[in-house]
């Protein structure tokens, strides 16, 4: 027997020397076992002890480590909003502010939440104001271009017909003032819609190469009074047939080309056209209006594309103009997904260039060259029109050019008109009184799918949109330019298109 070491010890000190241990062996025997279970379950309680003391140390170790987190991120909270807003700062002095930075972003969510619901009744009020300027342009562009429509039409006759010597400078000023006049109007409302984003372009076959002597052929006249050259570089790699948005092209070149010419004398415009890439699908081309004039300097050449601002006053005001024309072009360019670039020195003159990428069309163009000598003869063509003016202007354009005319002076009398009679074409106003253009047309079309509908109207380009919805076929811009006029009239009449 394994004798525990107290049993032991007790052994040697109460039983005297030479005592016969077997006559007590069962007790000792039970005496030994149970010091040693005493042992065991010692040994026991301690291992449990020194467990429970590592998981404590475990746990107390974590809790010390979140503490520190949730520490930091209340210290984190507290720099944010005292960022947010400097009043809150002061409530920070003390440690236990977990309150008060929940409190406070409280606080911060509902200012928020008026704020937003501020903001969205200021958005409100906004987009009202912009609507009412909107409309109040688009009133005052009928009300002013309905009458200049009316003038530059009977100025344009008044050169058709004989005319004293001495009148010419008078009938000359005229035309110039007229159109500068009208000029300013479309400025001035292409740019509010512009600003507005209104703008839609339209995705038509169109020529490139017939737009570009076009654009030098309007602008001959014009450069011949500066004593300028006007000059079209256009490369032939570049797709006859592409699709895309021919009048604000127009829109664009015509503002840099009028600028060049308006700003160089004695000198060479070149108008030019390159091929950039050429896809399978599309094809990207680089335009660019250059002119040999006075140039402009570094330090302006940024300024000049803000609204309203010119880059030398005096000059300018020699020149006229609105200060618009390059703001629209940025803006239309920016709409179109591209960008305008300049490159200028003064005295040495200024390159303006750009590029738009352009589908391709899948049919031959149906681009008509102008017209010369405007013949109409053998068409009857319906005038609905309620301004006794702009009658008797279309009237007499559409019988100098050999085309019997039939007037409606509103809608309704149209649309009673065209039941009873068959027209090769009808030019529909689209402000009247009783009936408007686009009803009309409307109920024109539910029992007349074919007769070529053009849309004449003071505000054209904001409608452009409304007038295809409502079946019509085209439009053209009052007060229109007689050759744009007889174009249309004339592209929906002879080609069917
Ligand atoms: P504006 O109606 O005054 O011509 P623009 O926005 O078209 O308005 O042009 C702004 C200004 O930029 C012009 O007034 C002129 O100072 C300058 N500018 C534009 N094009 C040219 C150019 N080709 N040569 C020199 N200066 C130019």
């Amino acid at each position: 027997m394994t004798v525990h070491p107290i049993l032991e010890r007790q052994i040697r000190k109460y039983l005297p020397e030479g005592f016969d241990i077997d006559l007590l062996q069962p007790f000792l025997q039970a005496v030994n076992s149970r010091y040693e279970s005493q042992e065991r379950d010692k040994q026991l309680s301690e291992h449990a002890f020194a467990i429970s003391e590592r998981e404590y140390q475990d746990v107390y170790q974590n809790l010390k480590e979140q503490n520190e987190i949730s520490r930091q991120s209340v210290e984190k909270l507290k720099c944010a909003l005292s960022k947010l807003d400097q009043r809150f700062s002061a409530n920070y002095d003390d440690a236990s502010d977990l309150m008060r930075v929940v409190n406070d972003i409280t606080t911060l969510a509902e200012q928020t939440r008026i704020l937003k619901i501020e903001l969205e009744s200021a958005k409100e009020s906004a987009e009202q104001l912009a609507k009412a300027k909107g409309n109040f342009l688009s009133v005052m562009s009928h009300e002013i271009r309905t009458p200049l429509n009316a003038i530059i039409g009977n100025i344009h006759l008044l050169e058709g017909e004989p005319y004293l010597q001495e009148q010419e400078s008078l009938l000359r000023s005229l035309r110039i003032s007229s159109h500068s006049l009208l000029s300013l109007i479309n400025d001035i409302l292409d740019f509010s819609k512009i600003d507005e984003g209104k703008v839609s372009f339209n995705e038509r076959n169109m020529s490139l190469s017939e737009i570009l002597h076009n654009l030098r052929e309007a602008h001959s006249f014009k450069a011949m009074e500066n004593r300028n050259k006007v000059q079209v570089w256009f490369d032939a790699s570049i797709p006859p047939n592409l699709i895309g948005d021919e009048s604000r092209l127009n829109q664009i070149m015509n503002n840099l080309i009028g600028n060049a010419i308006k700003f160089t004398q004695n000198g060479t415009i070149s108008i030019a056209a390159s091929l950039v890439a050429n896809n399978p699908r599309d094809a990207r081309v680089r335009f660019s209006v250059t002119d040999t004039g006075i140039g402009i300097e570094n330090s302006k050449q940024s300024l000049i594309f803000e609204r309203f601002t010119q880059a030398n006053s005096d000059i300018d005001r020699k020149y006229g103009g609105s200060g618009l024309g390059l703001t629209i072009v940025k803006r239309l360019l920016e709409l179109w997904g591209s960008k305008i670039e300049l490159q200028s020195e003064p005295g040495q003159g200024s390159t303006f260039q750009f590029e738009l990428e352009f589908r391709k069309g899948t049919s031959a163009s149906q681009r008509l060259t102008k017209a010369a000598g405007g013949d109409l003869s053998g068409l009857r063509i319906l005038v609905v029109e309620d301004t006794e003016y702009n009658v008797k202007v279309a009237e007499r354009m559409l019988t100098h050019w050999k085309a019997t005319v039939d007037v409606a002076v509103n809608g309704q009398v149209a649309v009673d008109k065209c039941k009873t009679s068959t027209y090769d074409a009808i030019l529909m106003d689209i402000q009247m009184p009783v009936m408007d253009g686009i009803t009309a047309t409307r109920t024109i079309r539910m029992f007349n799918q074919q007769v070529p509908i053009i849309a004449v109207s003071a505000s054209a380009a904001e409608v452009h949109d409304d007038v295809v919805a409502a079946g019509m076929s085209d439009s053209v811009a009052k007060p229109f330019n007689p050759h744009d006029f007889f174009d249309v009239v004339f592209k929906w009449t002879r080609t069917g298109t």
